[in-house]
């Protein structure tokens, strides 16, 4: 069972969920963190790292010496990371994602690739939970290959659980696609339900099954509740605005260890998932 707790807007207790339900189950359970820019469920499940793993992408070099500046690599790259100007061909780092086109195509066999780091992932245990997060480099533009480097670690012999970075951009649909079933988070504002119609969107072309928790429920609005309602779509859990969750919360304490209440609902939340997803005959593509 892979679980994706994801949320269309930043700043909706995402990984608060993520953690919560992972130490809520606590046995037989993995963690990924996929936020790989800002991962931050470290702070919550204060894992113990044990080993760490370079992540790189195939980057190209010419061999000005075989090169005849025919222009082909610049034709193909679909990212226009490579031109060629007169007897030089220039490639743009940020831009290049390492999909060896170039080097493939080039008439010359000019090309050859060497691999350019671009994050690293760490693994290790937060108690009996199997720990993985990745860490983008400072700078890096390319996400997705730190977020499919961390799903490569998925244990098919646990239940795992994916925090999954906010939004609806490439690394987001990376970490979501294949898992059994989503949660999304949002909360009842406007915005929330802005960046709730756009996660809902993307989660239906991926055909991933999903629900809703309602983060900060007694704040806001009502909208959030009716677009649910007529979408029908399941609200899973309500989570009112506490000031003894916000105060755990910054202090990087996962607030079913001090609202011992919140754990048989986490429970109660992962029997639901349960629930939803028998009869989903979906194939986990990694
Ligand atoms: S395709 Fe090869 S030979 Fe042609 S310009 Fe690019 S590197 Fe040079
Ligand atoms: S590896 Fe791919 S993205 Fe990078 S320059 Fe070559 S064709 Fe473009």
């Amino acid at each position: 069972m892979i679980i994706s707790v994801a949320s269309g807007k930043g700043g909706t207790g995402k990984t608060i969920i993520a953690t919560n339900l992972a130490l809520s189950l606590n046995k037989n359970i993995q963690f990924l963190d996929c936020d790989v820019e800002e991962p931050n469920a470290y702070l919550f499940l204060n894992p113990k790292i044990s080993k760490t793993e370079p992540v790189g992408i195939p980057f190209p070099v010419v061999d000005e010496k075989k090169c005849n500046y025919c222009g082909k690599c610049a034709e193909v790259c679909a990212y226009n990371a490579i031109a060629v100007v007169k007897n030089k061909v220039l490639i743009f780092p940020e831009l290049c994602h390492g999909c060896g086109g170039c080097s493939f195509l080039c008439p010359q066999n000019a090309i050859s690739e060497v691999n350019k780091p671009i994050g690293v992932i760490e693994q290790g245990k937060a108690g009996q939970i199997d720990f993985v997060h990745g860490i983008l480099n400072v700078g890096e533009a390319l996400h997705t290959p730190v977020v499919r480097a961390v799903k490569n670690k998925i244990n098919n012999s646990k239940t795992t659980i994916i925090d999954v970075a906010p939004g609806t951009s490439c690394p987001v649909i990376e970490a979501v696609k294949g898992t059994d079933f989503c949660i999304l988070v949002t909360e009842p504002t406007p915005f929330g339900l802005n960046d709730l119609i756009l996660a809902v969107e993307m989660l239906r072309k991926l055909g991933v099954p999903f629900g809703v928790i309602i983060n900060r429920a007694d704040v806001g609005d009502k909208k959030v509740e009716k677009y649910c309602k007529e979408e029908k779509i399941p609200v899973l859990m309500r989570i009112p605005l506490d000031r003894e969750i916000a105060v755990a919360y910054s202090n990087g304490i996962p607030f079913i260890l001090q609202k011992k209440e919140w754990k048989p609902r986490f429970k109660n939340l992962y029997s639901k998932i349960i629930k939803l997803t028998v009869g989903t005959k979906k194939g986990r593509q990694k």
